[in-house]
């Protein structure tokens, strides 16, 4: 069972995926709770790059490089532990990269969606859960954490906007693979959210 998490930053990813951790692990399930990019040592390498040249990187690069990390991340350690019968839980896979890479307007979603998909075989996951908030909300929270907001500044509100609208996009797209929830709701709503759409498919 593979399960990713999207949304953008702020939207609560991490910390959903770890109380679905919690709950599978109650079951007497193994999981794997991994993230992209940066779930391996070479993917920790790659993320390094990707986000310390952010701005300053060909955006065909930046599409490549995390499209090698995901190339990386499927082959060593997400195919092999679902082979095992382990439960894989992720922050951020290939919807986040038509999401993030295509709201720069240079490339287009179904180029990036292609090549991660050429990257990985074609691996999809069974179930993606979009955190969906509005950026400013998301905003607030973060600044209340004292966590950046990853390229805010650089870039302005509109492309967190236009990264939230291309989420929204792919869930429509593909509603039997995705579960939107509203990630303004409190924490513990949503995971009994996800805990009940997974109740179901089990
Ligand atoms: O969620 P995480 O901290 O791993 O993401 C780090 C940053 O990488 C995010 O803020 C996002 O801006 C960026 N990112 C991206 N394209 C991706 C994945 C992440 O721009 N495909
Ligand atoms: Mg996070």
């Amino acid at each position: 069972l593979w399960i990713t998490f999207e949304g953008g930053d702020g939207s609560g990813k991490t910390t959903q995926a770890a109380l679905l951790q919690e709950w599978f692990e109650k079951q007497g399930r193994v999981v794997v709770r991994t993230r992209e990019p940066g779930g391996t040592e070479v993917g920790v390498l790659i993320r390094d790059i990707v986000l310390h040249h952010r701005g300053d990187i060909a955006p065909r690069a930046e599409a490549l490089l995390y499209a090698a990390d995901r190339a990386h991340h499927v082959e060593t350690l997400v195919r092999p532990a679902l082979a095992r019968g382990e439960v894989v839980i992720q922050d951020r896979y290939l919807d986040s990269s038509v999401a993030y890479q295509g709201a720069g307007r240079v490339l287009d979603a179904g180029e990036i969606r292609d090549l991660s998909l050429w990257a990985t075989g074609g691996a999809l996951p069974d179930l993606t859960v979009l955190l969906d908030l509005d950026p400013a909300h998301a905003r607030e929270r973060l600044d209340a954490d004292d966590k950046p907001f990853d390229r805010l500044e650089a870039e302005k509100s509109e492309f967190h906007h236009r990264v939230r609208d291309a989420y929204l996009a792919l869930a429509a797209a593909e509603p039997e693979r995705f579960l939107v929830l509203d990630a303004s709701q409190p924490i513990d709503v949503i995971s009994a959210e996800v805990r009940e759409r997974l109740a179901g498919a089990l």
